[in-house]
């Protein structure tokens, strides 16, 4: 979005629910609301156009929303007895998934767009200030991204030297529990051309870190400049070789995608983190199976062994989820094995929740909420136990930090290391966006503490 110029100019506010994806859905918006003359709102307060940028991954997400929609149909009705008119956007995946309910449920709404027709926001802003009400969830022919404008330069500037850039959309493993091949559609990958440009882009507004992020990022396959087939383990070699550019991370992964090509990409890509992100979801085959995940626990622990043959610092996170239907105690032991046997630097775990049309919502052997609440809390003491020892791991080994903020402290520096831990130290302001030396001197509960030791590179 543009910087505003005058107090009387529109003003687009957007909140952001959800995963890494929907983040940079947001910003891209911020960009269409740029182009349609909105500049950038502090909150929903100050705001001409309020857009939500929804996730349906949660359990009760869609009541959520509409909870929050009631609020701002308030702060609708407020400023139209002022002659002030108000624009109410529903976008992502609440939106993909009940389309126009949204406006038979709440009448305030403008528009409801869903993630793979938003690049459609101007003209949708047009019609609507015409006819309130209106509704796009086509999977569109056109390429959504070769729509979309590019980031002005002082919008990049503001989102700081770690950016997204989404490679690939959609997914076509249909895991039994999963709403995401329903909402953002079969796989499909941009042009390597394009995402290269626009890391240039990135790396020229002083962006120094770029994380792939795709639904099922590892399925990614392109085509380069001369129309040859590209996967992501190319695509991350030519990103890392990208002047300016310092660090490359890709997510999310799906472990039978873990082609050997970007296993030695691990090996062979300084600037490629030693961090991955890969879902398994159980430690049991009985689970992984019914969830329809198509890998066994063994391919699993498999994949984990030959990553980190080629990158021995690598850490590695997971998502867990307990009280999938017919889980059993012994496959919840199972699931606790695999947590200690890797030795996760960090993951998540969720109860298992029924999503409307996935297949998983309707078998038998449902889970009682009580025994769902006791492994959840059993399973994330262990991950934050193990969360904790891999960081106080660390301490007294020296990491490469790339700064990314100033801390709450003057004088303190905030940034992550090489495997996504946060680490703060005092420092001057221009080593952000510098990847540095630190000394870790302490783990603390949620980020190492640790001392400057050499100029920035
Ligand atoms: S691989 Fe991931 S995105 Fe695809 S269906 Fe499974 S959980 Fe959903």
């Amino acid at each position: 979005m543009a910087s505003p110029t005058r107090d009387t100019d529109p003003r687009a506010f957007i909140k952001s629910f959800g995963c890494q994806m929907n983040v940079y859905d947001s910003e891209r918006m911020g960009d269409l609301a740029g182009q349609a003359g909105y500049a950038e709102a502090a909150g929903v307060e100050d705001a001409d156009l309020i857009i939500l940028n929804t996730c349906h991954i949660r359990e009760r997400a869609s009541e959520k929303i509409f909870s929050e929609l009631g609020k701002l149909r308030e702060l609708k009705e407020q400023r139209g007895q002022m002659g002030r008119p108000t624009m109410l956007v529903v976008a992502g995946c609440v939106a993909q998934a009940e389309g126009a309910e949204i406006l038979r449920r709440q009448p305030a709404v403008d528009i409801v767009v869903g993630p793979q027709s938003y690049h459609r926001l101007p003209q949708l802003l047009r019609e609507a200030r015409i006819r309130p009400g209106v509704v796009d969830t086509d999977f569109p022919a056109e390429d959504k991204f070769s729509q979309l404008p590019a980031s002005r330069l002082d919008a990049i500037r503001r989102r700081g030297v770690s950016s997204f850039v989404t490679v690939q959309e959609g997914c076509d493993k249909f895991c039994s529990f999963c709403v995401v091949p329903y909402t953002r559609g079969a796989e499909a990958s941009r042009p390597a051309g394009a995402i290269l440009d626009e890391i240039a882009r990135l790396a020229g507004a002083g962006v120094r870190e770029v994380t792939l992020l795709g639904q099922n990022v590892n399925a990614y396959h392109g085509v380069d400049r001369h129309g040859q087939a590209i996967g992501l383990a190319g695509l991350i070699r030519a990103a890392a070789l990208m002047p300016g550019i310092r660090r490359v991370r890709y997510t999310t992964s799906h472990p039978n995608d873990m082609s050997e090509d970007l296993i030695d990409a691990h090996r062979d890509v300084p600037a490629l983190a030693p961090y991955l992100h890969l879902p398994v979801q159980s430690g049991s085959d009985t689970m992984v199976k019914s969830m329809n995940r198509r890998h066994r626990v063994a391919d699993y622990l498999d994949i984990v062994a030959r990553v980190r043959a080629a990158r021995p610092d690598i850490a590695f996170s997971s998502d867990f989820i307990v009280g999938y239907p017919g889980e059993t105690d012994a496959d919840f032991d199972q699931t606790l094995a695999l947590v200690s046997a890797v030795g996760f630097a960090s993951s998540y775990a969720f109860k298992y929740s029924p999503r409307p049309g996935t297949p998983a919502a309707e078998m038998s052997g449902q889970i009682d909420e009580a025994i769902k609440a006791r492994r959840l809390a059993v399973l994330q003491e262990l991950i934050e136990d193990r969360r904790q020892a891999f960081n106080r791991a660390t301490v007294g080994r020296r990491l490469e930090v790339l700064f990314e903020k100033p801390g709450r402290r003057e004088g303190q520096l905030i940034g992550r290391s090489p495997q996504m831990q946060s680490v703060f130290a005092e420092g001057p302001r221009s080593l952000i966006g510098a990847l540095t030396v630190v000394e870790i001197l302490a783990a603390e509960p949620h980020s190492l503490r640790g001392r400057i030791v050499s100029p920035a590179s």
